[in-house]
């Protein structure tokens, strides 16, 4: 059986030739489909034999949720949604002024090993497929009865390790005639697939890109993350100078500051000479205390540190707490669900 959201509308189109209907139902069904529909029933400009024909080989997937959890500003909403063969994932939605956006997964766990994270610590189950990375957002609107404007690939799973389906979802997403979410509206967030970055720079697409630094040298990034061990930090700077060669973009580099590891400002010195020529912004994190192993800087120390970079000339904002209270770090909720349930 086929998950309808798992089909793009090439792929609709052909679903219908083989059943014997013309293409222009594959655009019927879409606009259904993208509306949050629970069931092929709803769809009332189908006749009752087609709906019949399609429900045959075609089922609509749902994700359910779980549990969710609500911050105390009311501004970040976690879910953990389970997926058709009862693995369960997490996304998070946070409400700006500008809109919702959505942080959403892209694989169940994740097996680049990152020291910081949580969604590692089992390592990686399976890749995610397209429509589940949709019906994330379809989940997310339904419950909360908004759109959802934003997008960013930046939770459980590491986007690159799973590139044809997170590809294909981010066309989904920005088709006008799908969620229509604009592709300066979606973030790939990696954690320094170079291979992955290359090939994005050569998509045609307008899409932000997010690496995940840490360091500002490899022997500090290679501590904490295990694949800078194959992609150093030269190779990535260089692929995202070619990023941005490509597409005129902007490249963001996600440093989480932990207390007596890179915090402090000779690695702010550090970091800003190797950015100087970069068209980029650094997001700094102050990290989550996911296993007593990492303590955040202070204050102070956090502030200092953005200001050496600014001095430099480095665009750099401190992400501000999210959600804190509620198991916001990534991979946070879903691991306490599978201690609850001895896994
Ligand atoms: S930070 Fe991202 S890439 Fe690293 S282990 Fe976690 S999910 Fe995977």
């Amino acid at each position: 059986m086929i998950d309808l959201y798992d089909l793009n509308e090439k792929e609709l189109e052909k679903f219908f030739e083989k059943i014997g209907e013309p293409a222009y139902r594959a655009r019927q069904l879409i606009n259904w489909l993208y509306k949050g529909i629970n069931d092929i029933s709803e769809i009332t400009v189908f006749s009752n034999d087609l709906k019949n024909r399609i429900k045959e080989k075609a089922y609509i997937g749902r994700l359910s949720i779980v549990k969710k959890q609500l911050s105390k500003d009311r501004n970040t909403i976690k879910y953990l949604l389970k997926l058709k063969d009862k693995n369960v994932i997490e996304t998070v939605v946070i409400k700006y002024r500008f809109g919702y956006t959505q942080c959403v997964s892209t694989q169940v766990g994740c097996r680049m090993g990152c020291a910081f994270c949580a969604s590692t610590i089992n390592g990686m189950e399976r890749n995610l497929s397209s429509g589940e990375m949709i019906e994330q957002i379809l989940a997310a609107q339904r419950d909360l009865g908004h759109k959802i404007s934003r997008v960013v690939l930046m939770g459980s799973g590491e986007p690159f390790d799973n590139y044809d389906e997170v590809l294909k979802f981010v066309r989904c997403i920005n088709s006008d005639n799908g969620l229509n979410i604009g592709q300066r509206h979606i973030t790939i967030s990696t954690c320094g697939i170079v291979p992955g970055i290359m090939k994005l720079a050569d998509e045609g697409l307008q899409v932000n890109l997010a690496v995940s630094l840490h360091a500002p040298d490899d022997e500090i990034r290679s501590q904490i993350m295990p694949i800078n061990k194959k992609y150093g930090i030269a190779d990535i700077l260089q692929a995202c100078k070619y990023y941005t060669l490509r597409t005129n973009r902007r490249v963001t580099f996600e440093y989480a500051l932990i207390r007596g590891f890179n915090d402090s400002i000779h690695h702010a010195v550090e970091l800003a000479r190797l950015l100087r020529d970069m068209l980029c912004h650094v997001n700094l994190i102050p990290v989550n205390e996911v296993n007593n192993q990492f303590v955040r800087p202070s204050e102070e120390r956090i502030q200092e540190f953005a200001k050496t970079l600014q001095n430099r000339g480095i665009s750099t904002t401190v992400r501000r707490e999210l959600g804190s209270d509620i198991d916001a770090a990534c991979g946070q909720l879903r691991r306490s669900y599978m201690n609850s349930i001895g896994k």
